[in-house]
């Protein structure tokens, strides 16, 4: 393979800086070329039974857990997490993610049986088939360099389809481990790779696959959508978010602190479902902040092992943070943790800031870091109305000890995932539909709702009838009254016997008309 070699970003690691072997980037005239030998393995594979697919899936999962510190040693160069957050985050419930896709698979590939009444359509049988949609492409960000690609690689793989994995420009080294660990179990071809920046991903996208798996910002959500749909070719994308948790004064202040904690800063705060809002009602709020700052300040920051928060992935993504902070600074909001560069590499550390108003970009706008911004409400009313004002809407949180009311409120947020007392768990659930509304864009990954990626549906009709259908032509008074006796019957009139007449009227109408032709 021709190839260029990847310079910026994605070259040096984010914990200190120091460089990385470079990658090659894959020339686009090359890409469609991929596209067709993921297609010429995706036949044989496509006629497997789906148990041979799972079974070959479930290797896939074995292998990626028995060379799982392979991938670990990956992540942590590339996204400068500890060991620990790289195999709790990515690996530590592979099994349970395979398993759980293997047994989706079997719902959302099942024929289904069509129901027709029988007067209208007499002998007749229909049955709706998944078919597998060819070869996807799977573009994906950098924040999760491997769970990104799970999600729609499985059930791409277990629907029948070839798959092109296209990493990002950040993350290429784990993308292509897993590619290699794909193709230790599938074969050369079945699931092929590019890498690249926009242009191989717009390549891809134009190079022959049938449909697009993609996830990453708002921005390009917009061109990959547009890009699909001029080629009529369907696309999936989950983008960016901006999630609310909304604090209740009858909460149990030390559970949610935690949970709070652990949602705002997981993967030091790069995720789309972070916890970036925190409407906190007055009563309780204080407290709730200071004893937040004081466990924030407790956590342990990369370097350091197990490591409780890596650095921002890349310099891009740290001066956002930074400059969102300064903003909400200079507009009047308090520092009371962090709000600084931790000194090493690309590190920053976790903040709690108070008194944040809704003018301020770390309330608008998506931060992707570790702050936790707090602005203080009167009513949960209040902190529904102001979570609602995002132009995103993936996860929102509601936490409280009335867990009737908490549902009540949550189904208030206008999001994809509503949850009380907790947050974002639901992105490691096979079974739940991981979706949202608004900027966060119409995409579905996991469960069966999301299989529309990956399969088409074909309707499979047989006709046993050895009669015509009593509406073929020719036209004449008796289909007139046939039509008329279904109409009265729609009006609940009791019509059966006249019906029987009128179809076996029809029916030898149409007979002697064709029989004349003989
Ligand atoms: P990004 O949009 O910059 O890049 C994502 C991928 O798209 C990369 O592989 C990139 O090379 C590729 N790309 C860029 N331009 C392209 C083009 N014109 N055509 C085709 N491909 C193109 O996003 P990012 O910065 O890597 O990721 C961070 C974003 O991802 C955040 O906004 C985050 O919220 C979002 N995200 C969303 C979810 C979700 O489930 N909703 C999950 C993870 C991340």
């Amino acid at each position: 393979m021709s190839s260029s070699i990847l310079r910026l970003p994605g070259s040096t690691r984010p914990s200190d800086g120091s460089p990385l072997e470079p990658v090659a980037t894959t020339p686009p005239g090359e890409i469609p070329a991929i596209v067709a030998r993921a297609r010429a393995a995706q036949h044989p594979w496509s006629e497997l039974a789906l148990g041979a697919r799972s079974n070959k899936v479930r290797a896939l999962g074995r292998l990626l857990l028995e060379r799982r510190q392979e991938g670990i040693d990956l992540l942590c160069q590339e996204m400068g997490r500890s060991p620990t957050d790289s195999l709790m985050l990515e690996f530590s419930s592979l099994d349970k993610f395979v398993e759980m896709a293997v047994a989706i698979a079997h719902r959302a590939l099942r024929p289904t049986r069509v129901p027709l009444p029988r007067l209208e359509f007499p002998g007749k049988s229909a049955v709706i088939e998944a078919v597998p949609r060819g070869v996807i492409g799977i573009i994906a960000p950098w924040n999760y360099p491997l769970v990104n690609f799970s999600k729609h690689l499985l059930p791409a793989l277990l629907s029948g389809n070839g798959v092109v994995l296209k990493p990002s420009e950040h993350t290429p080294r784990t993308g292509a481990w897993l590619a290699a660990r794909c193709r230790d179990v599938f074969g050369p071809d079945l699931v092929g790779l590019v890498q690249g920046r926009a242009e191989a991903g717009d390549a891809l996208i134009a190079a022959g696959v049938d449909a697009i798996c993609f996830t990453g910002s708002v921005a390009t959500g917009r061109k990959v959508s547009a890009r699909a749909g001029e080629l009529l070719i369907p696309s999936t994308v989950e983008l960016g978010g901006k999630d609310a948790a909304i604090v209740l004064s009858d909460c149990d202040l030390e559970r949610t602190l935690a949970g709070i904690a652990q949602w705002a800063l997981s993967n030091a705060g790069q995720d789309c479902s972070s916890i970036e809002r925190v409407y906190v009602e007055k009563p309780i709020c204080d407290e709730f902040v200071r004893r937040l700052a004081k466990f924030v300040s407790s956590l342990s920051v990369s370097p350091a092992e197990p490591g409780d928060l890596g650095p921002l992935q890349n310099e891009r993504q740290l001066q956002i943070v930074e400059e969102h902070v300064a903003e909400a600074v200079s507009k009047g909001a308090r520092v009371v943790v962090g709000g600084k560069r931790t000194g090493s590499g690309l590190g920053y550390c976790p903040t709690v800031l108070d008194g944040c108003t809704d003018d301020m970009r770390i309330l608008r706008e998506e931060t992707f870091g570790p702050v936790i911004a707090v602005r203080r409400i009167d009513s949960a009313e209040e902190g529904i109305r102001l979570a609602n004002e995002s132009t995103y809407g993936l996860n929102g949180s509601i936490w409280t000890r009335d867990l009737k009311r908490g549902a009540a409120l949550a189904r208030q947020l206008q999001v994809g995932v509503a949850l009380v007392n907790n947050h974002s768990i639901p992105g490691i659930i096979p079974w739940v539909p991981w979706t949202g509304v608004k900027g966060t864009g119409p995409g579905i990954a996991n469960s069966e709702y999301a299989y529309g990626n990956y399969v088409r549906r074909r309707t499979v009709f047989v006709d046993r009838n050895k009669n015509p259908d009593p509406w073929w032509r020719p036209a004449d008074e008796n289909l007139h009254a046939l039509g008329e006796a279904l109409a009265q019957r729609g009006l609940g009139r009791f019509v059966l016997p006249r019906l029987a007449g009128l179809l076996l009227k029809r029916v030898k109408t149409i007979r002697e008309a064709v029989k004349k032709t003989a």
